[in-house]
């Protein structure tokens, strides 16, 4: 599936410089030790507004997903639909990301999952999660 060129925005450069080099950073609250998705905005629990970035494990499992079936090609032949799920990270924070190296069957509620990067020839890296082991 197709999902468009990565363009960072400043604000997620240090998430991006991870995914580059095969590592989940994802936001920490260094007051009270929390983990937070790449995107949170601050920490709900202390009022910290300046969170940290830190390495997670990668480690998650799978909590809902979906189907996303892709445009047919232009010969009529229909690509293999892509599975975007929403994981929870063995730190706690959940995330959406797009699953690899499954189908369908495969897929039931606590999966275990491990990060995966993708580096397209253009645009950022990327982070995506197969099945563990
Ligand atoms: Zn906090």
């Amino acid at each position: 599936m197709d999902i468009g060129v990565l363009r960072r925005d400043g604000r997620t450069d240090p998430f991006f410089d991870g995914t580059a080099a095969g590592r989940l950073v994802i936001r920490r609250c260094e007051a009270c030790e929390r983990w937070y998705a790449p995107d949170a905005g601050g920490c709900p629990e202390c009022g910290e507004e300046d969170l940290a970035w830190a390495d997670a494990s990668g480690e998650a499992t799978l909590v809902t997903w979906t189907a996303v079936h892709g445009r047919p090609a232009e010969d009529g032949t229909a690509p293999p639909p892509a599975h975007l799920a929403l994981v929870e990270l063995a730190e706690g924070p959940w995330m959406y990301a797009r699953l690899d190296g499954v189908s369908g069957g495969d897929l039931r509620e606590g999966l275990p999952l491990r990060a995966c990067f993708e580096h397209p020839d253009e645009g950022e890296s990327y982070v995506l999660f197969r099945p563990a082991g």
